[in-house]
């Protein structure tokens, strides 16, 4: 029997590859059902993956890149939209090439996907938390009435990362390991959100208006794009996509809220104003801008700037951030089992015939459908790993 440990998109699809291989599987989970962070990330559309060239693609996975092409290459995000076409959930891409279902949810192709588990023979065992292995080396799984101990023939290993706890990815799994030998790269929060103290109006006011087509800076990282003002600071792929660069206590974000004019044309079109108005009704009339980036304008000193400077601060208006939103806030970890822990078939070197999946690796990259796509294809690698493992000549 294959144990896979997680029932995510990684622990799912290894198990998908597995039971069709002929093996006999069955999926072990913390919580009463699955993929609970997959059904969130539905909440927002379900971006599946990203149409962009394969060598673009592969780009956004940084100091993981070389890692995980094979992986990409194997299973890429035409195979991943023609899985979720299979299931009954067509996709579609947006402008910005990322990739939806048409339904944009995750429930019915969730729904789909477990039906095909259930056909397959997968067997599934909720409410088991996993523990570490016995001195035997079977598995320890903590259950309502105790303990439960299990033998399998191999193991992935597909807990998630650290962030939205509450749904059931919680970390823990990162001392289990550590006591076994295995290298962990120290989990951190990725695509989240910063802090910066606002005022009370921006707090009670504005939080939760977005701030369309502005560009980002921070040290040398640039990103344009959509973002939200939250009560704590900001959040949204802009500000995500700006990564470390921005999330430590103490870092600039430079906003630019005209990136397409000048600050000449800015200029001009605050002089054109007539005189008389006041400064809010002046921006709006001039350059559209409504109460969010007013106010935002307002934090950065417009109010009392001279008529030189309050076009420089339309292009470059600087916050000081106090921090980064909490692990348990972000969409997703950095950090986690190391590659030099893993084989090229993501095995632990530290314990034979244990696979690692999906956001447990060290591997980040941004939003636009980059996470679940090296979920997916480090899942399926991690299967024809098992596969291969499993079917290796007697020592
Ligand atoms: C709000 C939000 C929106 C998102 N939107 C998108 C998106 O649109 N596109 C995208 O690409 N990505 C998105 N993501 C990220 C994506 O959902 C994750 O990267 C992905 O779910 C990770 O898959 P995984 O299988 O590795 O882990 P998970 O989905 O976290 O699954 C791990 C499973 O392991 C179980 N588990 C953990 N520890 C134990 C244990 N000790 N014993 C037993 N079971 C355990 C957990 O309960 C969980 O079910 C979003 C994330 C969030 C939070």
């Amino acid at each position: 029997m294959i144990a896979i440990i997680g029932a995510g998109p990684a622990g799912l699809i290894a198990a998908e590859r597995l039971a069709a291989a002929g093996f006999a599987v069955t999926v072990y989970e913390r919580m009463a059902s699955p993929a609970r962070k997959f059904l969130l990330a539905g909440r927002g559309g379900l971006n599946l993956t990203h149409t962009e060239d394969l060598p673009r693609f592969v780009a956004r996975y940084g100091a993981a890149a070389d890692r995980l092409a094979p992986m990409i290459a194997a299973f890429p995000p035409d195979a991943l939209r023609g899985w979720s076409a299979a299931l009954g959930e067509e996709t579609f891409a947006g402008t910005s090439g990322r990739v939806f279902p048409k339904s944009f949810k995750a429930t019915p192709l969730l729904r789909a996907w477990l039906r095909r588990l259930d056909g397959a023979g997968v067997r599934f065992a909720f409410g088991r938390t996993w523990r570490g292995w016995d001195a035997a080396g079977a598995l320890r799984f903590a259950i309502a009435e105790g303990e439960e101990i299990v033998r399998a023939d191999a193991v992935v290993l597909a807990l998630g990362g650290a962030s939205w706890p509450r749904l059931g990815s919680d970390g823990g799994w990162a001392e289990i390991l550590r006591r076994e030998g295995v290298d962990i790269a120290p989990l951190r929060p990725s695509n989240c959100g910063i802090e910066i103290a606002w005022s009370p109006f921006v707090r009670e006011r504005i939080a939760g208006a977005p701030l369309k087509n502005v560009a980002l800076r921070a040290g040398a990282a640039t990103a344009r794009g959509e973002c939200v003002v939250t009560e704590e600071g900001l959040e949204g792929g802009a500000v995500y996509a700006l990564g470390d660069a921005v999330r430590r206590a103490g870092a600039t974000l430079h906003i630019d809220f005209k990136p397409d004019l000048t600050e000449a044309v800015v200029a001009a079109r605050l002089a054109a104003v007539p005189k008389g108005a006041s400064w809010p009704k002046a921006v709006a009339r001039a350059l559209g801008f409504d109460a969010a980036v007013r106010a935002l304008l307002a934090e950065a000193g417009f109010a009392q700037a001279d008529t030189a400077r309050r076009a420089a601060l339309v292009k470059d208006a600087a916050f000081t951030v106090t921090g980064a939103r909490p692990i348990e806030k972000a969409i997703s970890t950095a950090g986690g089992v190391t590659w030099g822990a893993l084989d090229d078939r993501l095995m632990l070197r530290a314990r034979p015939g244990v696979f690692i999946a999906g956001e447990m690796i060290d591997w980040d990259a941004p939003t636009g459908g980059y996470l679940l796509q090296a979920c997916f294809a480090s899942g399926a690698w991690a299967a024809e790993g098992v596969r291969v493992w499993l079917s290796r000549p007697p020592a």
